[in-house]
């Protein structure tokens, strides 16, 4: 079955960047996105500044507008100073490779000390591993086993995740959005 790209799905497709107050992505990883609707609402009520437009209207019978394509919030939002330990956050710290080989794929997590041993489910505990390697170190200490994650699990701070985001570019970046994107990884590479 064929793609028809009409009016509609396009605008469906036409999502707005959203930056925080001091014009830097609200996130990197997920890229913070907001689809057009929603986009449209915090314009409206006055919750963010249009910084970029896309060539697509919507229209309604009293008003026709452009679709914004990146927004700055006008309040600034401050993040916490440490992200929540979940899973994602665990991979995104590990540069989602395993921390014994480097592999990218089938990905789970380590205990590098066993539970066995006392060892703790925290940030300070966990690697991200292969399957594989998971396996090859069963219920062993690093010592046990000779298996050393190559960098010892720490917690790290929403600045650390933030920066390993821009890491991982999303498919899809439009033009307007190559400004407020990147730049400073660029520079420092
Ligand atoms: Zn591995």
């Amino acid at each position: 079955m064929g793609v028809h790209v009409t009016p509609h799905a396009e605008r469906v497709a036409s999502p707005a960047l959203v930056l925080n107050a001091d014009y830097r992505p609200l996130s990197y990883f997920p890229l913070s996105l907001w689809h057009w609707q929603a986009a449209l609402k915090a314009v409206f009520l006055d919750k963010v500044t249009i910084v970029s437009e896309y060539d697509t209207e919507v229209r309604s019978p009293s008003l026709t507008v452009r679709l914004p394509s990146v927004i700055a919030l006008r309040d600034y939002v401050r993040r916490p100073e440490y992200p929540a330990f979940t899973r994602f956050n665990l991979f995104l710290r590990d540069h989602f490779s395993c921390s014994y080989c480097g592999a990218k794929e089938d990905l789970t997590f380590d205990h590098v000390i066993p539970r066995a041993h006392g060892g703790q489910t925290s940030w300070t505990n966990i690697s991200a591993a292969c399957a594989p390697c998971n396996i090859r170190k069963g219920g062993r200490s690093p010592d046990e086993a000779n298996m050393h994650p190559r960098r010892w699990p720490h917690r790290p701070t929403t600045h650390e995740l933030n920066a390993n985001g821009q890491l991982f570019p999303p498919n899809y970046l439009h033009e307007s959005w190559r400004d407020y994107l990147y730049w400073d990884t660029e520079l420092e590479s």
